[in-house]
């Protein structure tokens, strides 16, 4: 393992536009990819259409009848469509690279791959078999992989997850689960001359809603609430408004979490819903739920910090992450999981994402010896921690 070639690989890799919408782009990602993770010994690759897209997803399997078995979670497409501005790597400093993606996530996809050539190639006892998912869709919520994910979370003991670090170089043990909401309010339209008399003025209703609905997060411990759109009324301002309309971001913790934020906004509507000729309606939903933390997790994590100090790297933190991953969708779905595994850098989903270069060589080091530690026996991973309950 050579970081100058894993630079290499990166910047092959993120020069290569993989935009969520861009499918001859992705198509190309996906052959870059296979051809790398094609090398890996008794590797058997498929590339597997996905329902409600043209793109698709790589499969990547290797013992599986070993008597562990691992999962390794990716994606390949990024935030940056073709007519992005952002489309080419730049070495800032000696150990700076910025480029699109490179951290979020083809920099995981980089430590992934080299933990697992290393792993392969200082030699082991065959006791480790691993599947890796690389899917195409995640910027854009992981629809088509999902049922890859909820059936490969059966068959698996751990998932491991290398978005990236935190910006602290710290690991991810939980994330918040995301929802979105469009809130809808009908009132009734009249001359702005007769008032509240005739009119039901329907942006004011709405707002009455909002401005409630923007103290959710004081009143839900670990929830969080963004009003990141609203339209309403028409091009004439002497009109009372029959409509109006605004769009939420939710943001929970804990899965219970979400009956608490539907009964607050059956709350925050009632006295509006009182209202004679007011009808106010909440639609969407969480499409992730949260990712909770797991025992399996605890004890991987304390081996994965192991690992990092017989390496005498600088101890390794976790934390809890706002932002939602594949490991939401692999948790839910039983699968205990560590996430946060990949390369350290910040500024991710702007033209600014950069990667601090030697963390690739790290992490994928710490990853490579975990997997020699289980393959030696020397861990083991806990099958009791399935997230089974959920
Ligand atoms: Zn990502």
């Amino acid at each position: 393992m050579k970081l100058d070639l894993l630079r290499d690989r990166l910047v092959r890799w993120c020069n290569q536009n993989s935009g969520s919408h861009n499918y001859g782009g992705l198509e190309t990602m996906r052959a870059l990819l296979a051809a790398d993770f094609s090398k890996l010994p008794g590797a058997a690759v498929e590339h597997l259409p996905l329902a409600d897209t043209p793109a698709r997803l790589l499969r990547v399997r290797v013992r599986p009848d070993a008597p562990v078995q691992l999962l390794f979670s990716g994606h390949y497409d990024t935030v940056y469509g073709p007519d992005d501005p952002f489309q080419r790597c730049e070495q800032l400093s000696p150990e700076r690279l910025r480029g699109p993606g490179v951290i979020d996530m083809k920099g995981g996809l980089v430590v992934m791959l080299a933990a697992l050539e290393e792993f392969e190639r200082l030699g082991h006892n065959n006791r480790i078999g691993y599947e890796i998912l690389l899917n195409p869709d995640e910027e854009i919520g992981s629809h088509g992989a999902h049922p890859f994910f909820v059936e490969a979370a059966a068959r698996y003991q751990l998932g491991l997850v290398f978005e990236p670090a935190r910006p602290g170089g710290e690991l991810v043990h939980s994330r918040k689960g995301t929802g979105n909401f469009t809130v809808t309010c009908h009132g009734r339209a009249a001359h702005a001359a007769g008032g509240a008399k005739h009119g039901r003025n329907a942006i004011a209703a709405l707002a009455e809603f909002l401005v409630a609905a923007h103290r959710l997060p004081a009143e839900l411990d670990g929830v969080l609430l963004n009003i990141g759109a609203i339209r309403g009324g028409g091009p004439a301002t002497n009109v009372v408004p029959d409509f109006a309309e605004a769009k939420l971001d939710v943001r929970i913790t804990h899965l219970t979490d979400r009956t608490a934020v539907f009964a607050k906004f059956d709350d925050y509507a009632a006295p509006i819903r009182a209202r004679e000729g007011f009808r106010l309606e909440v639609a969407g939903g969480f499409s992730r739920p949260p990712m909770e933390r797991s025992a399996t997790a605890d004890a991987v994590f304390a081996a994965w910090q192991q690992c990092a100090g017989e390496l005498k790297l600088p101890p390794l933190q976790w934390i809890h992450a706002g932002g939602a991953s594949d490991a939401n969708n692999l948790a839910t779905a039983g699968l205990p999981c560590l996430d946060g595994l990949g390369p350290m850098g910040d500024r991710l989903h702007s033209p600014e994402e950069w990667i601090h270069l030697p963390s690739l060589f790290e992490r994928a080091q710490i990853a490579a010896r975990f997997l020699k530690k289980v393959d030696a026996g020397d861990f083991t991973v806990p099958t009791a921690g399935r997230n089974a309950e959920r």
